[in-house]
Parts: structure tokens; C-alpha cells; sequence
């Protein structure tokens, strides 16, 4: 990706933007957005990086490992380490055998009209959230300057394959264009100007993998899209 440095209003990069604690008080880590396990290595140059308090960093690792596991499975229809299409999944459930043996049981299979079996599975919605609202915070400060200290007003998560085509066309393409006026300095408006690591109205992180979109307008709506397969919004009033 392209480096970006942010010159907005420097005030905003006093506090966690998960706990509110003040940054200069805390053990602090630069915390990738996205989450680094859901991308595939060689990782692109140049990865979004927040500074965020050690305390929160740590809290969100075992939900990460379960939603990179857990999005994993059902992309691959398996819990086999062998059988996933993400490696980084793969290790995770080779090391974490608690953890398979869940996911596992969050399965039902049934059989097709065909003949062909076929997987449903049932995410610990919670814990996906979490890892969602986590990164969509951390794109939202990182291209805007924004810290959203207070909850989301809503999330809400759809695999694309099961969105209907309508749904599919605004969930793709609203907000390019211009709705999209951001602060002077904010890398938001510095891709904007020079195109950086867009593609409409979304910054590719890694192609098919990851890419999210950052719109402010009444309030602040963060897309994304993980693995080609998992569409997600997060949205905070102004
Ligand atoms: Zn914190």
C-alpha cells in the first residue's frame, strides 16, 4: 500500500480509541487495522497501524484467532487444518484444538435436493463483532483522524453471496464520490485526491482478501468486505 502520513488535527491522537485511556499514561502497541491474521503473507508494505493501549491490543487476540478460524472453516466447509483456503487459520486451529473442536460443533450439514451435502454454520456473533467494530475504529482514525470513542450505533454483518443484487449495488457503490469530503491532511482525502489504494469508493488492502471503505457524512460508516465473502458495516452518529 501506499505510506500516508496523517496530518490531521493532532489532538485526536491523544487517546485509545477503544478505552478512552490516554495514551501517554499506558503501555501503548501499534495495532494493525486490519487485523494482520486476516491477511495473507507477503503482507502488503506499508499496513494501516493505530497506536492503541497494550491492555486493549491483548483483549481483542483470542476473538481475532476465533474470527479469522471461524471465517475460514466456512470458506473452506471444513475444521481440518489441512483443508484451509487462509493460512493463518490453518495454524490457528492446528495449535488450538479447543478452539476446532468448537467451531466444529457451530456446523449442521444437510442434504441438497441433488444429493450433495452441504454446511451451515452458526458464528458467535459477539465475538465477530468485536474483531469488526475493533477494525472499523481503526480504519475510521486512521484515514479520517476520528477518534469513535463511544459505541456503534449499529453493525451489521452479510456474506455477499447471500445479499440481493439491489443490496448488493448500494452496498458496493454508495458513498463514492460526493458524499466523500474529508478533512484537509486526512489520508482519506489524500487517497481521494491521488487515487491511492482505491478502487471506487474502497481502499484495497490486499486484493480479494481485504478492502474497506470509510464514509462520513451524517455520521460515520465504515465497509468491508474479508475474504471476498463477508460484508460488514459499522455506523456511529456524528
Ligand atoms: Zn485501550
Amino acid at each position: 500500500m501506499e505510506p500516508l502520513s496523517c496530518f490531521a488535527d493532532d489532538r485526536n491522537k491523544t487517546w485509545c480509541i477503544h478505552c478512552g485511556g490516554t495514551l501517554v499514561s499506558l503501555k501503548t502497541n501499534r495495532d494493525h487495522v486490519p487485523t494482520k491474521k486476516l491477511l495473507r503473507t507477503p503482507y502488503p508494505n506499508n499496513l494501516p497501524v493505530v497506536e492503541i493501549c497494550a491492555a486493549c491490543n491483548e483483549s481483542f487476540s483470542l476473538d481475532e484467532q476465533y474470527a479469522v478460524a471461524f471465517l475460514s472453516a466456512v470458506l473452506s466447509g471444513s475444521v481440518d487444518p489441512q483443508a484451509q483456503l487462509h493460512p493463518a487459520a490453518a495454524g490457528i486451529l492446528l495449535k488450538n484444538e479447543k478452539l476446532r473442536v468448537r467451531i466444529d460443533k457451530s456446523r449442521t450439514s444437510f442434504r441438497t435436493i441433488s444429493g450433495e451435502t452441504r454446511h451451515r454454520w452458526a458464528p458467535e456473533r459477539e465475538r465477530i463483532d468485536r474483531v469488526i467494530v475493533k477494525n472499523a475504529r481503526g480504519h475510521a482514525f486512521y484515514e479520517l483522524g476520528e477518534p469513535l470513542l463511544v459505541p456503534p450505533k449499529s453493525v451489521w454483518l452479510c456474506p455477499l453471496v447471500a445479499m440481493k443484487p439491489n443490496e448488493r449495488i448500494d452496498f458496493e457503490v454508495s458513498g463514492d464520490g460526493a458524499a466523500l469530503w474529508p478533512e484537509v491532511g486526512s489520508r482519506m482525502l489524500q487517497r481521494a485526491v491521488a487515487g491511492l489504494d482505491l478502487e471506487g469508493p474502497w481502499v484495497v488492502v490486499q486484493k480479494d482478501i481485504y478492502r474497506y471503505s470509510v464514509m462520513e457524512d451524517d455520521g460515520i460508516r465504515v465497509r468491508s468486505v474479508v475474504f471476498d465473502y463477508l460484508a460488514t458495516e459499522v455506523e456511529w452518529d456524528a
